[in-house]
């Protein structure tokens, strides 16, 4: 029976297969596997944890199924894909079973009253870099151990690759392409479909996650150049890189935006907390010993993601923010709403030519 059911699915999956590997972004590609896997195992919830390098959760990926009857008595089959960016705990009964997984770098199962619970492990680089977690009533079969341990290696190698064109060459941070991508998703994710409806059109509900998105610049850059050559300024671009990296969250998102410019976007549920992530930053790199430098600053301008702007206006106004920490001397991290509320500089309206 379990060969009958492998070998009906086979063309739905390989056909699934297929799609999987045209997609051309890393996080539809984590959903897509979801959706892979959910209908092959026949059950209604899958999740996608990811962790960091030190094993700690970074965001979870749920995938639901569910079937709904409308009022004619036509069922339908649903489909729902939560991503949960700041996570800070795995459920007790997932964290023990994905420790196990962990210690011994194969799949492993546990009971959880009348299902069970089971966690594969997914490879990056050799390690484990997170969790396929789903449960149900009986255990995996050895067909469909055969057929999860295959797509999940396809995944995780074409993920390898994907994620290579997602970043850039110099730090290992996001590139813009992966920004852009971010951006279609934060702002879906966010309630408002991408494409600009007209202004006054229907206002959707108000998020209950908020993000911040800050550009970050690396203050007199160009004298580093300027004195100790590109090949110095490279090394200390890379480890700038790398200590905001590690002192942002791991739910935090870090990109290179351009030379020695970054987009970090964050989410925080007040202005304080996004502000006490940034200054962290920013405290971090002055108090950092670069080598050669005397010391090294970056100035921040910030503004919280709000869908009802486009993300090109939301960035637009952490730059104008960061143009203004620029002029009030460097070293400071600047909030475009506070700018506006002390008059520093009028709000930047929908249209402005200086946007596009
Ligand atoms: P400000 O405080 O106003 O930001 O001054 P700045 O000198 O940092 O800004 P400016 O935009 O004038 O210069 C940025 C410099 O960054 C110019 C360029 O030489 C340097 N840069 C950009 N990308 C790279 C890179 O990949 N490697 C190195 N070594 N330097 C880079
Ligand atoms: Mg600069
Ligand atoms: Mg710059």
């Amino acid at each position: 029976m379990d060969n009958d059911t492998g070998q009906t699915r086979l063309p739905s999956l390989l056909s699934k297969l297929g799609k999987l590997t045209a997609i051309r972004d890393t996080e539809l590609l984590e959903q897509s596997l979801l959706k892979t896997l959910g209908p092959q195992l026949g059950v209604l919830n899958t999740s996608l944890y990811r962790t960091d390098e030190d094993f700690a959760l970074a965001r979870v990926i749920h995938y639901h199924r569910s079937k709904e009857v409308d009022a004619a008595g036509v069922s339908r089959i649903v489909e729902r894909i939560e991503e949960v960016l700041n996570v800070q705990d795995l459920p007790p009964e997932i964290g023990a079973l994905t420790e196990n997984v962990r210690l011994l770098s194969r799949p492993c199962t546990r009971r959880l009253g009348s299902e069970m619970a089971i966690a594969y492990p997914l490879f990056g680089d050799g390690e484990i870099c997170g969790y396929f977690v789903f449960q149900r009533d009986h255990e995996v079969s050895p067909t469909e151990d055969t057929i999860i341990r295959g797509v999940l290696e396809v995944f995780s190698n074409y993920y390898a690759l994907l994620d290579v064109s997602m970043r850039d060459r110099l730090t290992g941070l996001f590139n813009r392409q992966a920004l852009e991508n971010s951006f279609d998703r934060l702002w879906t994710a966010l309630g408002r479909p991408i494409s600009y409806s007209e202004p006054g059109g229907a206002r959707h509900a108000a998020p209950t996650n908020r993000y911040w998105l800050a550009v970050i610049d690396i203050d007199h850059f160009k004298q580093i150049n300027d004195v100790h050559g590109h090949i110095v300024g490279d090394e200390i671009l890379l480890l700038a890189a790398r200590l905001m990296c590690h002192t942002f969250r791991s739910s935090d998102l870090l990109y290179r935006y351009g030379g020695e410019e970054f987009v970090a976007i964050v989410s925080a549920d007040s202005d304080e907390v996004a502000r006490s992530i940034f200054e962290r930053v920013r405290q971090t790199i002055e108090a950092h010993a670069f080598p050669r430098v005397e010391r090294l600053t970056i100035s921040i301008g910030y503004c919280r993601a709000n869908p009802d702007f486009l993300p090109q206006e939301v960035l637009a106004r952490a730059d104008r923010s960061l143009y203004e920490a620029k002029r009030q001397g460097r070293n400071r991290v600047c909030e475009y709403e506070e700018l506006v509320r002390t008059g520093v500089f009028k709000e930047i309206a929908y249209g402005d030519s200086e946007l596009f």
